[in-house]
């Protein structure tokens, strides 16, 4: 008998259908003699119509209500599989975040779980009954309601994993595992049998969307194996696990493993900066919580730069408040935005040289006439940034040109 942690996400509880599916998987789970906690997203869409919501109300809405509004979507869920579960005739009770005592930070909208205190977990789990946790939610110290960031509960569940011990935080998704490349818009991806943290990580933090990049660096930092599996099919479904046991099976020498890309970026262009308004730029989007992602100031002179950032897209209301209140010190020209471009990267942990990766981007989406807006690169990855528009061909392009697609 075995602790096993199961999160489900938004697509895996669409519908009822879909919920008493999840149920009746659960239920093979507890049929086998294990003790079973479910972690689960809200119903898929529900997350996004409450923003949208919010958004009708305040373009910028204030942070601490809408992880109050947010969070609403995960009670839901939770508490339709557990109805399901007990009419089954199965023990289950469904819990929100702070009935589990998930203690997290005061930053709303992109909480950080400090602890967890197990007592009322595991005083359930010795009453053999199921336990449904609302994913993506904690509460604060003075117990506010925050939330992880779009996509916690994969975060959720492997902190669950990691406070009741179990052997792996095991990840119900629409798709059967981590791929080469989102395998929606790129046919032609290959499912990774397994693959290190360090490399999840990456694939995470460029936009691989299928797990929570805070999800992996908790797993990492626990040292606590993520499966990736699909909640629609049987399957053996991606490890994530420490570098020596994913090195060990695996097969390629590819310098570049996976073709990632971000649909969720938005791109700021101010201009005429001067470069001592720089230090001050950043000073007020980093007060405005706005993280930024790639970042290019060019210009010879001193008084009239062109200031090029990325960022998350559902920052950039927030951004531009920000910046409109500094624009009357005169600390540049005018400020242009963009939401729709996406950033596409390619990764490995093993590249040799990254001038080279970055050549053949170049090289390939310039034969498909894609413009390139921005470029970075590290030890482990090559990004650009490209229109929307072109994604998907972008995308098919360099998984191809690296020799990553499957034969079949
Ligand atoms: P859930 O609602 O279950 O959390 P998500 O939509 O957050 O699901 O994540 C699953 C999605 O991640 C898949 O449907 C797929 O389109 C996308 N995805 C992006 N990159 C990858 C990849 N490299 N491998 C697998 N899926 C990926
Ligand atoms: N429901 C939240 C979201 O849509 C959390 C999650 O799905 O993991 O982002
Ligand atoms: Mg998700």
């Amino acid at each position: 008998m075995a602790i096993i942690v199961q999160k489900y996400g938004g697509t895996s509880v669409g519908s009822l259908s879909r919920i008493e599916a999840v149920a009746e998987n659960i239920i093979t789970t507890v049929r086998q003699g294990h003790q079973v906690v479910v972690v689960l997203s809200a119903m898929a869409g529900e997350t996004n119509r409450l923003l949208a919501m919010a958004r009708q109300l305040d373009a910028t809405p204030a942070s601490r209500e809408l992880d109050m509004l947010l969070s609403s979507g995960e009670q839901v869920s939770i508490s339709l599989l557990a109805i399901a579960l007990v009419q089954r005739g199965i023990s289950a009770i469904s819990l929100l975040a702070h009935q589990v005592g998930i203690q997290t930070d005061n930053r709303f909208g992109a909480a950080r779980i400090q602890s967890i205190d197990t007592k009322r977990l595991t005083q359930a789990l010795s009453q053999e009954q199921v336990i449904v946790v609302a994913g993506f939610q904690g509460q604060d110290v003075e117990h506010n309601v925050t939330t992880l960031g779009r996509g916690g509960s994969d975060t959720s569940a492997v902190a669950l994993a990691v406070a009741l011990k179990a052997a792996e935080a095991q990840i119900f998704t629409d798709v059967d595992g981590v791929y080469s490349a989102d395998p929606r818009i790129v046919e032609k991806a290959q499912r990774i049998a397994s693959l290190s943290f360090d490399e999840m990580l990456v694939m995470a933090s460029l936009g691989a969307k299928v797990l929570q990049n805070r999800a992996v660096e908790y797993a990492f930092r626990h040292q606590m194996p993520i499966r990736v599996l699909s909640s629609f099919s049987q399957g053996e479904g991606t490890l994530v696990l420490p570098k020596s046991q994913a090195l060990a099976e695996s097969q390629s020498n590819n310098p570049v493993s996976s073709v990632v890309h971000d649909q969720q970026q938005a791109l700021i262009c101010l201009t005429d900066v001067a470069d001592n308004a720089v230090s001050s730029i950043f000073d007020c989007l980093e007060k405005a919580n706005v993280e930024l992602d790639m970042v290019q100031l060019v210009g010879e002179s001193s008084l009239a730069k062109q200031l090029l950032f990325t960022l998350n897209r559902d920052k950039l209301e927030y951004a531009r408040n920000a910046l409109q209140e500094i624009t009357m010190f005169n600390k540049f020209g005018t400020i242009r935005s963009r939401e729709s471009v996406a950033k596409i990267s390619a990764v490995g942990i093993g590249l040799n040289s990254h001038t080279k990766v970055v050549g053949k981007i170049v090289a390939l989406l310039a034969s498909a006439e894609i413009d390139i807006e921005l470029i970075s690169t590290s030890e482990i990855s090559c990004s650009v940034v490209i229109d929307e528009t072109n994604l998907v061909q972008a995308a098919q392009i360099l998984h191809s040109g690296f020799g990553l697609d499957s034969s079949n």
